[in-house]
């Protein structure tokens, strides 16, 4: 959205009256992951999104990896080619300046193959379609990820990557470019890693932040701080019987 510095935790605090977690999209993701979907069976593992940013939520040993200030997981901005396109960060080259919605736009219509107007979708369905220059932007994305992932399983060591996003509607294009490349990158003993493409709706987004909610019982390591003990708080209050509307 554009913002930068701004309160968000503490002024939804102030507005709403209600404990407010603020956390990082994709590390919600990965929590809702943790509770509800693949997660329940790993670990250890990663989840990627693909759509108008790239982003990665890692969970390790059952814990999300945040880094020292909740910056951890941007792949997104892992410096790809030194006079690259220029990212919203302001650097030029990053990862999603190349691959992210905007890039693949950006390269569909300088190409001729969606008109000026046209955007994302219009470049699925040229894919879907049987368009050979709209399949080649696609799996040209998905190469340059898989070597990227590559990159980040041998760091991580997951169990499973698990691909999700808006961006994965045209995951049948990418898959192309992005398996032989993920595969090839892999060292032998890693290159049998699983990947798990989920099919997406906006609302997992929602469902994220619901998951991170839901997650603080478990919190032991009090990442949710303050935030976290008042959420606890409230979900016990809900949880015992009281006259009114809501009983
Ligand atoms: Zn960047």
């Amino acid at each position: 959205m554009g913002w930068h510095q701004v309160p968000l935790g503490s002024t939804l605090q102030r507005e709403l009256n209600l404990p407010v977690l603020v956390e990082n999209n994709v590390n919600a993701l990965a929590i809702a992951e943790r509770l509800y979907g693949v997660g329940r069976l790993h670990e250890n593992f990663l989840v990627v999104t693909i759509g108008t940013g790239i982003g990665a939520g890692m969970m390790v040993d059952g814990v999300v990896l945040r880094g020292w200030g909740g910056g951890a997981g941007e792949i997104g901005h892992i410096p790809i080619e030194s006079d690259g396109p220029l990212c919203t960060c302001g650097n030029h080259g990053c990862l999603e300046s190349i691959i992210g919605e905007a890039a693949l736009v950006r390269v569909a219509r300088e190409r001729g193959i969606i008109g000026e107007q046209s955007g994302i979708s219009a470049l699925r369905v040229a894919a879907d379609s049987g368009n050979a220059e709209a399949t080649r932007i696609f799996s040209e994305a998905g190469h340059l990820l898989g070597r990227t992932l590559a990159g980040i399983v041998h760091t991580l060591d997951p169990e499973i990557v698990i691909v999700l996003g808006e961006g994965t509607a045209a995951w049948k294009h990418w898959s192309f470019g992005f398996e032989p490349a993920f595969r090839s990158s892999l060292i032998p003993s890693r290159r049998g890693v699983a990947v798990a493409v989920e099919t997406w709706q906006d609302e997992s987004w929602a469902q994220g932040a619901a998951a991170l909610v839901l997650a603080t019982p478990f919190d032991a390591e009090d990442m949710a701080g303050d935030q976290g003990r008042l959420v606890r708080e409230r979900l016990v209050e809900q949880a015992s019987p009281q006259p009114g509307p809501h009983s």
